[in-house]
């Protein structure tokens, strides 16, 4: 990536995240206009969630601590950015992305929609987008380990900027539909509702959001399987360790953090979102499936399949010159078939499982919500 690609967004127009005064060029990195703030390029993308560092509270240094600087090990241990896209790009593997995909297909994107991912990690929600709506996007995360990263999977032309959600660099107006997937339940509750002042700030009048996060109860998410499991093997201490070990360190999962469904619908409607609907997800059934199922059985099929397909290429097709950045997935036919034949499977399953969740989810039991909302058309 070149130092002019670096300095200019060709979507949308980066403005200070502190005063919103327009930047100028300083070395490789901005300067704001105002208020003189340099924001640095750190890697290959530019960085503006360092400016406030030194006034950080606990939370944020906690979260950054776990996803900067321990990025790249979490990155691999959740497998090859790669061979994620291949099966996120083919189809949705989990009910979790099926309903995603569902609450997407009502926003109507266009080509030339413009989407911003907060917390995007090493990207592969918006090359997914990309994958399937042909949209490209600007993906922000407060990790400027986790951006490069995604910068250098990228192939869909999307961009990335280390940004705060509470603070983002883009102008008012900006953007078609604005994403944050599991990413609310890391912020304070006060960083909540900035975070979605500023998620509604960039919105284009009309622009959409959506939103996941987990329920204040906490049930049947990971963590709750773990000490569940803990609990049946080594009692109360075990627990209390598991909790330790899974609410502090695995994925700055803090429960202090968590929102329930009520206080949700308030601050979405707060900030300035019409016609908001929060919707529970996730109870026994579909969280076995989609953490232990596609986990331990379907993904570990399809990536023994990818790598024979792979290994098969290889020894039957002449050598190819490396490619300077990687590649588009692309899907073969024996994976069209496979779709074809599992698609309507899957969504058998998923309104079973679905249905057998449902006396949970009515007596409040359960591990996220979706949240949708529109900004409204004159504010
Ligand atoms: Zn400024």
């Amino acid at each position: 990536m070149s130092k002019q690609q670096i300095r200019s967004s060709t979507m949308v127009r980066l403005i200070c995240p502190s005063c919103h005064s327009s930047l100028e060029s300083f070395g490789a990195g901005v300067q704001c206009s105002r208020c003189h703030q340099v924001f640095p390029v750190l890697g290959s993308v530019l960085c503006f969630s360092q400016a406030g560092r030194a006034a950080w509270d606990d939370n944020t240094t906690h979260q950054f601590g776990f996803y900067d600087d321990r990025y790249a090990d979490f990155a691999q241990a959740s497998g090859s950015v790669f061979e994620q896209d291949t099966l996120v790009a083919l189809h949705v593997h989990t009910f979790k992305m099926a309903q995603v995909d569902a609450l997407m297909s009502s926003f109507q994107l266009r080509k030339d929609s413009r989407v911003l991912e907060v917390g995007c990690g090493h990207g592969w929600f918006l090359r997914w987008l990309n994958n399937r709506y042909h949209a490209q996007g600007i993906g922000v995360d407060i990790s400027p380990a986790a951006v490069n990263l995604a910068a250098v999977n990228d192939w869909a032309g999307n961009e990335y900027y280390a940004a705060e959600a509470t603070q983002l660099p883009f102008e008012t107006a900006s953007f078609d539909l604005v994403c944050a997937l599991d990413v609310i339940e890391h912020l304070t509750h006060e960083q909540k509702r900035n975070a979605l002042r500023e998620m509604v700030r960039v919105l284009k009048p009309g622009g959409n959001v959506l939103l996941y996060t987990l329920h204040v109860d906490d049930k049947y998410t990971d963590f709750w399987f773990k000490r569940t499991w803990a609990r049946l093997r080594g009692g109360e201490r075990a627990i209390c360790e598991r909790e330790r070990i899974a609410y502090e360190e695995e994925g700055g999962h803090l429960r202090s953090n968590f929102i329930s469904v009520q206080a949700m619908q308030v601050l979405a409607q707060e900030s300035g979102l019409a016609d908001v609907q929060v919707l529970p997800f996730h109870a026994i059934c579909t969280s076995i499936y989609d953490l232990y199922v596609t986990q331990f059985v379907i993904i570990p099929i399809m990536n023994l399949i990818n790598r024979a397909a792979r290994a098969w290429r290889a020894r039957n097709s002449p050598v190819i010159s490396p490619q300077v950045s990687p590649p588009a997935p692309i899907a073969p036919r024996w994976k069209v078939t496979f779709v074809k034949v599992y698609q309507p499977v899957f969504a058998a399953m998923m309104k079973l499982f679905c249905t057998m969740d449902r006396p949970l989810i009515a007596r409040g039991h359960f591990a996220g919500m979706f949240v949708v909302g529109q900004k409204r058309a004159q504010k």
